[in-house]
Protein backbone atom coordinates (compact mmCIF):
# COMPACT_ATOMS: atom_id res chain seq x y z
CA UNK A 1 0.00 0.00 0.00
CA UNK A 2 1.13 3.50 -1.02
CA UNK A 3 1.50 5.90 1.98
CA UNK A 4 1.23 9.83 1.68
CA UNK A 5 1.82 12.17 3.92
CA UNK A 6 2.29 9.26 6.62
CA UNK A 7 -1.31 7.74 5.83
CA UNK A 8 -2.25 4.60 4.30
CA UNK A 9 -3.69 5.86 0.74
CA UNK A 10 -7.04 3.63 1.12
CA UNK A 11 -7.68 5.23 4.88
CA UNK A 12 -6.57 8.48 2.95
CA UNK A 13 -8.61 7.69 0.55
CA UNK A 14 -11.23 6.93 3.58
CA UNK A 15 -10.64 10.20 5.22
CA UNK A 16 -11.57 12.13 2.07
CA UNK A 17 -14.62 11.11 1.45
CA UNK A 18 -13.89 8.87 -1.20
CA UNK A 19 -12.25 8.96 -4.79
CA UNK A 20 -11.60 10.84 -6.83
CA UNK A 21 -9.05 13.48 -4.82
CA UNK A 22 -6.26 15.50 -5.07
CA UNK A 23 -3.78 15.20 -2.06
CA UNK A 24 -1.10 17.37 -1.56
CA UNK A 25 1.99 16.27 1.49
CA UNK A 26 2.76 19.67 3.39
CA UNK A 27 6.29 17.77 4.60
CA UNK A 28 7.15 17.21 0.98
CA UNK A 29 6.60 21.07 0.11
CA UNK A 30 8.55 21.92 3.04
CA UNK A 31 11.51 20.02 2.37
CA UNK A 32 11.85 21.06 -1.55
CA UNK A 33 11.95 24.65 -0.37
CA UNK A 34 14.69 23.85 2.46
CA UNK A 35 16.65 21.90 -0.32
CA UNK A 36 16.63 24.53 -2.67
CA UNK A 37 17.47 27.47 -0.49
CA UNK A 38 20.56 25.14 1.34
CA UNK A 39 21.41 24.37 -2.61
CA UNK A 40 20.95 27.84 -3.81
CA UNK A 41 23.04 31.28 -2.77
CA UNK A 42 21.13 32.72 0.15
CA UNK A 43 20.80 36.36 -1.46
CA UNK A 44 18.27 34.47 -3.76
CA UNK A 45 14.89 35.42 -3.39
CA UNK A 46 12.40 32.53 -3.70
CA UNK A 47 8.82 33.49 -4.40
CA UNK A 48 5.99 30.92 -5.25
CA UNK A 49 3.77 31.57 -8.19
CA UNK A 50 0.37 30.50 -7.02
CA UNK A 51 -1.00 29.86 -10.90
CA UNK A 52 0.61 26.70 -9.89
CA UNK A 53 -1.42 25.36 -7.64
CA UNK A 54 -3.89 27.86 -6.08
CA UNK A 55 -5.35 25.96 -3.56
CA UNK A 56 -5.65 28.31 -0.18
CA UNK A 57 -4.11 25.83 1.98
CA UNK A 58 -1.17 25.34 -0.42
CA UNK A 59 -0.58 28.94 -0.67
CA UNK A 60 -0.96 29.15 2.88
CA UNK A 61 1.64 26.83 3.48
CA UNK A 62 3.79 28.44 0.92
CA UNK A 63 3.53 31.63 2.20
CA UNK A 64 4.93 30.63 5.67
CA UNK A 65 8.08 29.41 2.93
CA UNK A 66 8.78 31.48 0.54
CA UNK A 67 10.00 34.96 0.52
CA UNK A 68 6.73 36.74 -2.02
CA UNK A 69 3.86 35.51 -3.59
CA UNK A 70 3.48 36.09 -7.21
CA UNK A 71 -0.13 36.47 -8.53
CA UNK A 72 -1.83 36.87 -11.99
CA UNK A 73 -5.48 38.07 -11.28
CA UNK A 74 -7.46 39.31 -8.69
CA UNK A 75 -8.56 36.25 -7.51
CA UNK A 76 -4.91 35.21 -6.78
CA UNK A 77 -4.47 38.22 -5.54
CA UNK A 78 -6.92 37.33 -2.64
CA UNK A 79 -5.24 33.90 -2.11
CA UNK A 80 -2.45 35.68 -1.35
CA UNK A 81 -3.73 38.76 0.72
CA UNK A 82 -5.72 35.75 2.63
CA UNK A 83 -2.34 34.22 4.00
CA UNK A 84 -1.69 37.24 5.85
CA UNK A 85 1.52 37.58 3.66
CA UNK A 86 2.45 41.27 3.62
CA UNK A 87 1.67 43.09 0.37
CA UNK A 88 4.82 44.46 0.09
CA UNK A 89 5.96 40.81 -1.26
CA UNK A 90 3.16 40.21 -3.21
CA UNK A 91 3.36 40.42 -6.98
CA UNK A 92 0.88 40.82 -9.99
CA UNK A 93 2.01 39.91 -13.21
CA UNK A 94 -0.49 39.12 -16.58
CA UNK A 95 -0.65 40.81 -19.99
CA UNK A 96 -4.30 41.40 -19.38
CA UNK A 97 -6.01 43.58 -16.39
CA UNK A 98 -8.99 44.71 -16.09
CA UNK A 99 -9.37 48.33 -14.61
CA UNK A 100 -11.04 46.20 -11.36
CA UNK A 101 -8.13 44.75 -10.75
CA UNK A 102 -5.54 47.40 -11.07
CA UNK A 103 -7.32 49.63 -8.45
CA UNK A 104 -7.90 46.60 -6.49
CA UNK A 105 -3.86 46.29 -6.39
CA UNK A 106 -3.12 50.00 -5.91
CA UNK A 107 -5.40 50.04 -3.29
CA UNK A 108 -3.38 46.58 -1.67
CA UNK A 109 -0.39 48.10 -2.24
CA UNK A 110 0.78 44.94 -4.05
CA UNK A 111 3.90 45.70 -6.65
CA UNK A 112 2.27 45.77 -10.38
CA UNK A 113 4.06 44.47 -13.17
CA UNK A 114 3.21 46.40 -15.87
CA UNK A 115 3.23 44.89 -19.16
CA UNK A 116 1.82 47.75 -21.33
CA UNK A 117 1.87 50.99 -22.07
CA UNK A 118 -1.97 50.91 -21.44
CA UNK A 119 -1.94 48.96 -18.53
CA UNK A 120 0.86 51.81 -17.40
CA UNK A 121 -1.37 54.30 -18.19
CA UNK A 122 -4.79 52.90 -16.57
CA UNK A 123 -2.40 52.45 -13.30
CA UNK A 124 -1.94 55.92 -13.36
CA UNK A 125 -5.40 56.71 -13.49
CA UNK A 126 -6.18 54.39 -10.63
CA UNK A 127 -3.93 55.85 -8.09
CA UNK A 128 -4.92 59.45 -9.43
CA UNK A 129 -8.60 58.38 -8.66
CA UNK A 130 -7.73 56.66 -5.48
CA UNK A 131 -4.75 59.83 -4.05
CA UNK A 132 -2.13 56.30 -3.62
CA UNK A 133 0.65 55.94 -5.39
CA UNK A 134 1.44 52.82 -7.18
CA UNK A 135 4.63 50.25 -6.87
CA UNK A 136 5.37 49.13 -10.20
CA UNK A 137 7.92 46.88 -11.75
CA UNK A 138 8.10 46.65 -16.07
CA UNK A 139 7.65 43.48 -17.38
CA UNK A 140 10.03 42.99 -20.34
CA UNK A 141 9.62 40.46 -23.35
CA UNK A 142 13.35 39.35 -23.60
CA UNK A 143 15.02 39.35 -27.08
CA UNK A 144 16.28 35.93 -26.72
CA UNK A 145 14.43 32.97 -25.15
CA UNK A 146 14.68 29.76 -22.41
CA UNK A 147 16.74 27.00 -24.55
CA UNK A 148 15.06 23.93 -24.32
CA UNK A 149 11.96 25.30 -21.98
CA UNK A 150 8.41 23.16 -22.19
CA UNK A 151 6.87 26.25 -22.52
CA UNK A 152 8.40 29.37 -24.04
CA UNK A 153 7.61 33.43 -23.11
CA UNK A 154 9.91 35.37 -24.06
CA UNK A 155 11.85 35.56 -27.24
CA UNK A 156 10.10 37.48 -30.55
CA UNK A 157 6.35 38.38 -30.46
CA UNK A 158 4.98 37.75 -27.08
CA UNK A 159 1.63 39.02 -25.55
CA UNK A 160 3.63 39.43 -22.16
CA UNK A 161 5.78 42.45 -21.12
CA UNK A 162 6.89 44.67 -23.82
CA UNK A 163 9.42 44.53 -26.05
CA UNK A 164 13.19 44.94 -24.74
CA UNK A 165 13.20 47.59 -27.61
CA UNK A 166 10.25 49.35 -26.15
CA UNK A 167 11.04 49.72 -22.97
CA UNK A 168 13.05 52.60 -22.21
CA UNK A 169 10.60 55.01 -23.31
CA UNK A 170 8.05 53.34 -21.11
CA UNK A 171 10.38 53.87 -17.89
CA UNK A 172 10.65 56.98 -18.87
CA UNK A 173 6.84 57.61 -18.97
CA UNK A 174 7.10 56.02 -15.75
CA UNK A 175 9.35 58.56 -14.11
CA UNK A 176 6.98 61.30 -15.68
CA UNK A 177 3.53 59.82 -14.00
CA UNK A 178 5.39 59.87 -10.57
CA UNK A 179 4.55 56.23 -10.22
CA UNK A 180 7.00 54.27 -7.65
CA UNK A 181 9.56 52.22 -9.19
CA UNK A 182 10.57 49.36 -7.98
CA UNK A 183 11.97 47.28 -10.60
CA UNK A 184 12.09 44.98 -13.25
CA UNK A 185 10.40 41.22 -14.02
CA UNK A 186 11.28 38.79 -16.88
CA UNK A 187 10.24 35.65 -17.65
CA UNK A 188 11.22 33.48 -20.06
CA UNK A 189 9.88 30.13 -20.22
CA UNK A 190 8.56 26.71 -18.04
CA UNK A 191 9.57 23.33 -17.24
CA UNK A 192 13.08 23.35 -17.77
CA UNK A 193 15.34 20.49 -16.67
CA UNK A 194 18.52 21.88 -18.26
CA UNK A 195 20.80 24.11 -15.96
CA UNK A 196 23.20 25.03 -18.36
CA UNK A 197 19.86 26.91 -20.65
CA UNK A 198 19.02 28.18 -17.13
CA UNK A 199 21.94 29.53 -16.67
CA UNK A 200 22.27 30.90 -20.06
CA UNK A 201 19.07 32.44 -19.68
CA UNK A 202 19.71 33.92 -16.52
CA UNK A 203 22.75 35.57 -17.43
CA UNK A 204 21.00 36.89 -20.52
CA UNK A 205 18.28 38.39 -18.53
CA UNK A 206 20.81 39.99 -15.89
CA UNK A 207 22.49 41.65 -18.95
CA UNK A 208 18.97 43.11 -20.45
CA UNK A 209 18.31 43.78 -17.00
CA UNK A 210 21.61 45.69 -15.83
CA UNK A 211 21.12 47.79 -19.20
CA UNK A 212 17.60 48.84 -18.70
CA UNK A 213 18.62 49.91 -15.10
CA UNK A 214 20.63 52.57 -16.55
CA UNK A 215 17.49 54.69 -17.80
CA UNK A 216 15.32 53.35 -15.06
CA UNK A 217 13.37 56.40 -13.12
CA UNK A 218 14.76 55.19 -9.77
CA UNK A 219 17.34 52.66 -8.69
CA UNK A 220 16.31 49.13 -8.81
CA UNK A 221 15.26 47.59 -6.17
CA UNK A 222 13.90 44.44 -7.23
CA UNK A 223 14.71 42.20 -10.07
CA UNK A 224 12.75 39.28 -11.11
CA UNK A 225 14.30 36.97 -13.07
CA UNK A 226 11.91 34.13 -13.47
CA UNK A 227 12.24 30.94 -12.81
CA UNK A 228 11.49 28.12 -15.41
CA UNK A 229 12.85 24.98 -13.03
CA UNK A 230 11.36 22.39 -14.71
CA UNK A 231 10.27 18.94 -12.29
CA UNK A 232 10.75 15.34 -14.52
CA UNK A 233 7.67 13.83 -15.45
CA UNK A 234 8.10 11.09 -18.61
CA UNK A 235 10.67 8.57 -18.18
CA UNK A 236 14.60 9.13 -18.96
CA UNK A 237 13.97 13.12 -17.90
CA UNK A 238 16.42 13.49 -15.30
CA UNK A 239 15.77 16.26 -12.12
CA UNK A 240 17.74 19.12 -12.71
CA UNK A 241 21.15 19.75 -11.46
CA UNK A 242 20.73 22.57 -8.79
CA UNK A 243 24.56 23.13 -8.20
CA UNK A 244 25.50 25.12 -11.62
CA UNK A 245 22.31 26.58 -11.25
CA UNK A 246 23.50 28.46 -7.89
CA UNK A 247 27.03 28.64 -9.22
CA UNK A 248 24.95 31.16 -11.99
CA UNK A 249 22.72 32.75 -9.51
CA UNK A 250 26.45 33.46 -7.27
CA UNK A 251 27.62 35.39 -10.23
CA UNK A 252 24.53 37.26 -11.68
CA UNK A 253 24.19 38.29 -7.57
CA UNK A 254 27.80 39.68 -8.07
CA UNK A 255 27.13 41.67 -11.18
CA UNK A 256 23.16 43.15 -9.46
CA UNK A 257 25.50 43.79 -6.20
CA UNK A 258 27.79 46.41 -8.50
CA UNK A 259 25.65 47.45 -10.65
CA UNK A 260 22.22 48.09 -8.67
CA UNK A 261 23.74 47.92 -4.90
CA UNK A 262 20.60 47.02 -2.12
CA UNK A 263 18.39 45.24 -5.12
CA UNK A 264 16.80 42.16 -4.28
CA UNK A 265 17.29 39.27 -6.58
CA UNK A 266 14.16 36.82 -6.92
CA UNK A 267 13.19 33.82 -8.36
CA UNK A 268 9.50 33.03 -9.15
CA UNK A 269 8.69 29.14 -9.21
CA UNK A 270 5.65 27.37 -9.71
CA UNK A 271 5.75 24.02 -10.57
CA UNK A 272 9.27 23.40 -9.15
CA UNK A 273 8.05 24.24 -5.38
CA UNK A 274 4.66 21.87 -5.62
CA UNK A 275 4.77 19.07 -8.98
CA UNK A 276 5.81 16.39 -6.66
CA UNK A 277 4.62 17.48 -3.01
CA UNK A 278 0.86 16.25 -5.02
CA UNK A 279 -1.07 12.86 -6.00
CA UNK A 280 -4.21 12.51 -8.09
CA UNK A 281 -6.50 9.41 -6.88
CA UNK A 282 -9.22 7.60 -9.05
CA UNK A 283 -10.82 4.46 -8.54
CA UNK A 284 -11.24 1.98 -10.89
CA UNK A 285 -15.07 1.18 -11.42
CA UNK A 286 -14.26 -1.24 -14.17
CA UNK A 287 -11.36 -4.04 -15.42
CA UNK A 288 -12.66 -4.68 -19.48
CA UNK A 289 -10.73 -6.02 -21.80
CA UNK A 290 -11.40 -5.04 -26.04
CA UNK A 291 -9.56 -6.50 -28.69
CA UNK A 292 -7.45 -8.80 -25.86
CA UNK A 293 -6.40 -5.00 -24.46
CA UNK A 294 -7.37 -4.20 -20.95
CA UNK A 295 -9.12 -0.86 -19.76
CA UNK A 296 -9.12 0.15 -16.28
CA UNK A 297 -12.08 2.49 -16.22
CA UNK A 298 -11.63 4.82 -13.18
CA UNK A 299 -14.09 7.56 -11.93
CA UNK A 300 -11.81 10.03 -12.55
CA UNK A 301 -10.19 11.50 -15.41
CA UNK A 302 -9.30 14.02 -18.18
CA UNK A 303 -11.69 16.60 -16.53
CA UNK A 304 -9.79 16.51 -13.31
CA UNK A 305 -6.21 16.03 -14.64
CA UNK A 306 -5.77 17.50 -18.02
CA UNK A 307 -1.92 17.75 -17.92
CA UNK A 308 -1.70 13.91 -17.43
CA UNK A 309 -4.61 13.12 -20.42
CA UNK A 310 -2.01 14.92 -22.59
CA UNK A 311 -3.82 18.67 -23.04
CA UNK A 312 -6.50 17.49 -25.22
CA UNK A 313 -4.27 15.48 -27.49
CA UNK A 314 -2.72 18.50 -28.54
CA UNK A 315 0.50 17.47 -28.29
CA UNK A 316 2.30 14.02 -28.55
CA UNK A 317 0.90 12.27 -25.29
CA UNK A 318 3.43 10.90 -22.66
CA UNK A 319 2.01 8.76 -19.33
CA UNK A 320 2.99 10.63 -16.53
CA UNK A 321 3.91 8.03 -13.94
CA UNK A 322 1.38 5.95 -12.64
CA UNK A 323 0.83 3.21 -9.95
CA UNK A 324 -1.63 1.27 -8.49
CA UNK A 325 -1.73 2.40 -4.76
CA UNK A 326 -2.73 -0.55 -3.13
CA UNK A 327 -0.71 -2.72 -5.37
CA UNK A 328 2.74 -2.14 -5.07
CA UNK A 329 3.97 -5.72 -5.86
CA UNK A 330 2.58 -8.69 -6.66
CA UNK A 331 1.54 -9.30 -10.43
CA UNK A 332 1.80 -6.91 -13.31
CA UNK A 333 0.49 -6.36 -16.91
CA UNK A 334 -0.35 -3.65 -19.76
CA UNK A 335 -3.13 -1.90 -19.32
CA UNK A 336 -4.45 1.59 -20.08
CA UNK A 337 -6.17 3.84 -17.45
CA UNK A 338 -9.57 5.94 -18.84
CA UNK A 339 -11.83 8.13 -17.27
CA UNK A 340 -15.26 8.30 -17.60
CA UNK A 341 -15.79 10.49 -20.21
CA UNK A 342 -17.16 9.82 -23.61
CA UNK A 343 -14.06 11.05 -25.87
CA UNK A 344 -10.96 8.56 -26.71
CA UNK A 345 -8.67 11.63 -25.10
CA UNK A 346 -10.18 10.62 -21.35
CA UNK A 347 -6.69 8.38 -21.11
CA UNK A 348 -4.82 8.81 -18.07
CA UNK A 349 -2.14 5.72 -18.70
CA UNK A 350 -1.98 4.41 -22.42
CA UNK A 351 -0.76 0.77 -22.25
CA UNK A 352 1.20 0.92 -19.20
CA UNK A 353 3.00 -1.62 -17.02
CA UNK A 354 0.98 -1.49 -14.11
CA UNK A 355 -0.38 -4.07 -11.19
CA UNK A 356 -2.92 -6.44 -12.42
CA UNK A 357 -5.89 -4.19 -11.02
CA UNK A 358 -10.05 -4.74 -10.17
CA UNK A 359 -12.50 -2.73 -9.41
CA UNK A 360 -12.69 -1.26 -6.92
CA UNK A 361 -8.23 -0.39 -6.33
CA UNK A 362 -6.75 2.91 -6.51
CA UNK A 363 -5.34 4.49 -9.19
CA UNK A 364 -2.32 6.86 -8.70
CA UNK A 365 -1.13 9.70 -10.91
CA UNK A 366 1.65 11.08 -9.40
CA UNK A 367 4.00 14.63 -10.41
CA UNK A 368 0.70 16.26 -9.98
CA UNK A 369 0.65 19.09 -7.56
CA UNK A 370 1.00 21.95 -10.23
CA UNK A 371 -1.13 22.43 -12.63
CA UNK A 372 -3.86 19.76 -11.87
CA UNK A 373 -7.71 20.87 -10.67
CA UNK A 374 -6.91 24.35 -11.15
CA UNK A 375 -5.56 23.81 -15.16
CA UNK A 376 -8.74 20.78 -15.91
CA UNK A 377 -12.11 21.50 -17.79
CA UNK A 378 -14.01 20.52 -14.84
CA UNK A 379 -17.27 21.03 -15.95
CA UNK A 380 -16.43 19.12 -19.04
CA UNK A 381 -19.28 16.44 -19.17
CA UNK A 382 -20.90 17.30 -15.80
CA UNK A 383 -18.96 14.89 -13.74
CA UNK A 384 -18.38 15.81 -10.14
CA UNK A 385 -15.59 17.52 -8.72
CA UNK A 386 -12.67 15.58 -6.65
CA UNK A 387 -11.64 16.86 -3.14
CA UNK A 388 -8.80 18.32 -2.38
CA UNK A 389 -6.43 18.22 0.93
CA UNK A 390 -3.35 19.36 2.03
CA UNK A 391 -1.98 16.67 4.51
C1 LIG B 1 3.45 30.52 -15.02
C2 LIG B 1 4.40 31.51 -14.51
C3 LIG B 1 5.31 31.17 -13.50
C4 LIG B 1 5.40 29.78 -12.93
O1 LIG B 1 5.96 28.90 -13.84
P1 LIG B 1 6.41 27.44 -13.38
O2 LIG B 1 6.85 26.77 -14.61
O3 LIG B 1 5.22 26.78 -12.76
O4 LIG B 1 7.51 27.61 -12.38
C5 LIG B 1 6.14 32.14 -13.03
N1 LIG B 1 6.09 33.40 -13.52
C6 LIG B 1 5.24 33.77 -14.49
C7 LIG B 1 5.23 35.16 -14.96
C8 LIG B 1 4.38 32.85 -15.02
O5 LIG B 1 3.54 33.21 -15.99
Amino acid sequence: MLLFGGMRLDRLAARVGGTPFYAYDRARIAARVAQLRAALPAGVQVHYAIKANPMPAVVQCLAGLADGLDVASAGEMAVALDTGMAPQQISFAGPGKRAAELAQAVAAGVLVSVESGNQLEQLAQACERQGLPARVALRINPDFALRRAGMRMGGGAQPFGVDAQQAPALLARIGQLGLAFEGLHLFAGSQNLSASALAETQESCMTLALRLAEVAPAPLRSLNIGGGLGVPYFPGEQPLALAPLADSLQRQLGRLALAAPGARLQLELGRYLVAEAGIYVCRVLERKLSHGQVFLITDGGLHHHLAASGNFGQRVRKNYPVIIGNRMHGEREIASVVGPLCTPLDLLADQMMLARAQAGDLVVVLQSGAYGLSASPTAFLGHPLPAEVLL
